[in-house]
């Protein structure tokens, strides 16, 4: 059965990502969007949720939009019985996303909290490579040029947005799921601009029971090439897990040779667990990552920054 698809929120990952990953994917059907503006060629647009579901056949719905209004859409969606996938990261609080998993499981549908990193090419090696050998140390560095990545988003900085963090809860995604034990925060410092309400960089310190020494740094203000990397430092050498989870170095060689398919890979994903009956994937372990992090952090003010 092929899944008859409702694409809300047609921006920049929208188009990036989504559209080409669903349309080579079979399992898929692009049927219609729904976005104020956005539109994909040849596809009927709707420009909210609401006249989208009401006017449009649909079994699923992907929210592309920003974090803030995703919970008001994810919510209507799994009440008219529609299966939700959620962009990263999944909500503005833990709460309101257990919340969605709740009502996806008493409403019989699918929720998939997508992690995209998590579906790097090189991830599974990594893992497999740590999980082999004795860790001594391990950092997640993402830095990347704001103005770049996210040309002209003002929600990034607004009271409650992540800023920073929204990058950066990709590297909290790639180190819970290649760490074999939960870690916690020890230490954090999160520098705003002094005209924003979000951070636009943070350093963390993390460590788990076994004391083993965890570190996080992101940053808004790289200029050129951006650093999305895992450094390990393990009995068996050093390991580099490069461009967000889609290749394995050890040693300086290159372990892997997979080419990047994180959405198609995600998009798999979505369609097993509708087809195993509904099934809810709504992992909040990043994000309970970042609320530490605003709650435990020391705040320190930086200088302006605009786009
Ligand atoms: P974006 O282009 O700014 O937003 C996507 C679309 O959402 C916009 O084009 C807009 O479409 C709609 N939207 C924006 N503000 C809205 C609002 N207040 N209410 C309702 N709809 C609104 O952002 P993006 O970069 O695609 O990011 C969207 C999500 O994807 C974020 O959660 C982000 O973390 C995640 N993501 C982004 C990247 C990246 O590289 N940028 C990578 C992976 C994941 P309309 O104006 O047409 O409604």
């Amino acid at each position: 059965m092929t899944i008859r698809l409702g694409l809300v929120g047609v921006g920049k990952i929208a188009h990036d990502q989504h559209i080409p990953a669903i349309k080579a994917s079979p399992a898929y059907e692009l049927v219609c969007t729904a976005s104020r503006q956005g539109s994909v060629e040849g596809v009927p647009a709707y420009t909210s949720i609401e006249a989208m579901l009401d006017g449009e056949q649909v079994d699923a719905v992907a929210l592309c939009q920003p974090p803030h209004v995703r919970y008001d859409a994810a919510k209507l969606a799994i009440e008219a019985g529609k299966h939700v996938f959620l962009e990263k990261p999944p909500g503005t609080t833990q709460a309101e996303v257990v919340a969605l998993a709740d009502l996806a499981r008493e409403r019989g549908v699918t929720l998939f909290a997508s992690w995209h990193s998590r579906y790097g090419a090189a991830m599974d090696a990594a893992r497999d490579w740590l999980a082999a050998t004795t860790v001594h140390g391990i950092q997640a560095v993402w830095k990347e040029d704001v103005r770049v990545w996210h040309p002209g988003q003002e929600w990034l900085w607004e009271q409650g947005a992540l800023g920073v963090f929204d990058p950066g809860i990709n590297a909290l995604s790639v180190l819970t799921a290649l760490l074999p034990r939960p870690f916690f925060l020890r230490e954090a410092v999160l520098e705003y601009p002094a005209n924003r309400h979000a951070p636009i960089a943070a350093d963390l310190a993390y460590t788990d029971a076994t004391g083993l020494p965890i570190g996080a740094t992101f940053d808004f203000r790289q200029p050129g090439p951006h650093n999305w990397d895992v450094h390990a430092q393990t009995e068996a050498g050093t390991m580099l897990l490069a461009k967000g989870g889609n290749e394995l170095w050890v040693d300086g060689e290159l372990k892997t040779t997979e080419p990047e398919a994180e959405y198609r890979g995600l998009y798999a994903r979505f369609a097993a667990l509708i087809g195993d009956g509904g099934a809810v994937d709504a992992d909040t372990v990043p994000l309970a990552h970042v609320a530490d992090a605003f709650m435990k952090g020391r705040r320190v003010t930086v200088e302006d920054f605009h786009y």
